[in-house]
């Protein structure tokens, strides 16, 4: 499975975007935030759908969400969006890097809530054939009625009630 791209970034533990693992679980920074510190955990081993994860797997995904949000809390964003700028990871992702690091310059980086989401196949969105768990911070204020959360992925009916 040598090309696919998570499962060669599985074992780049110096990337700037890489902060943390546990057995069975990586978590790297997404180098086009939607919000600064959004994240993704990646299983070690290639598995293509939420199912396909085995019993331990989904034990040390619980520890993963809650590891990996604290690890997130204290690693050095700043510098890792400033390396990533500076590495040239992806041409496009530049803006992106670039606006989460002014966001973290400005507001250091205390997050409130986040959403955790899955594209769980290819008509939900799923580029990137390796499954991987979407860990999105969220601040007050960074947008302007955040009702509905993971509901916004389907547009006008983001919004209920
Ligand atoms: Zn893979």
């Amino acid at each position: 499975m040598t090309d696919c791209l998570f499962c060669s970034l599985s074992t780049q533990e110096k990337s700037p975007s890489f902060f943390w693992q546990n057995q069975h679980f990586f978590g790297l920074l997404d180098v086009f935030p939607v919000n600064p510190g959004h994240y993704l955990i990646i299983p070690k081993r290639h598995v293509v759908e939420f199912d396909d994860l085995n019993q331990e797997e989904w034990l040390s995904l619980k520890e993963a969400v809650k590891l990996s949000r604290e690890e997130i809390a204290t690693y050095d964003l700043a510098e890792a969006y400033q390396e990533i700028i500076n590495n040239k990871v992806a041409p496009q992702s530049v803006e992106y890097c670039q606006e989460a690091l002014n966001f973290i310059k400005n507001n250091g980086f205390k997050p409130e809530a986040f959403n955790i989401g899955v594209n769980d196949g290819e008509a939900a969105g799923r580029t990137i054939h390796h499954l991987h768990i979407h860990i999105i911070p969220r601040f007050s204020g960074d947008m302007k009625d955040p009702t509905g959360g993971v509901r916004g992925v389907m547009g006008l009916r983001q919004k209920y009630g």
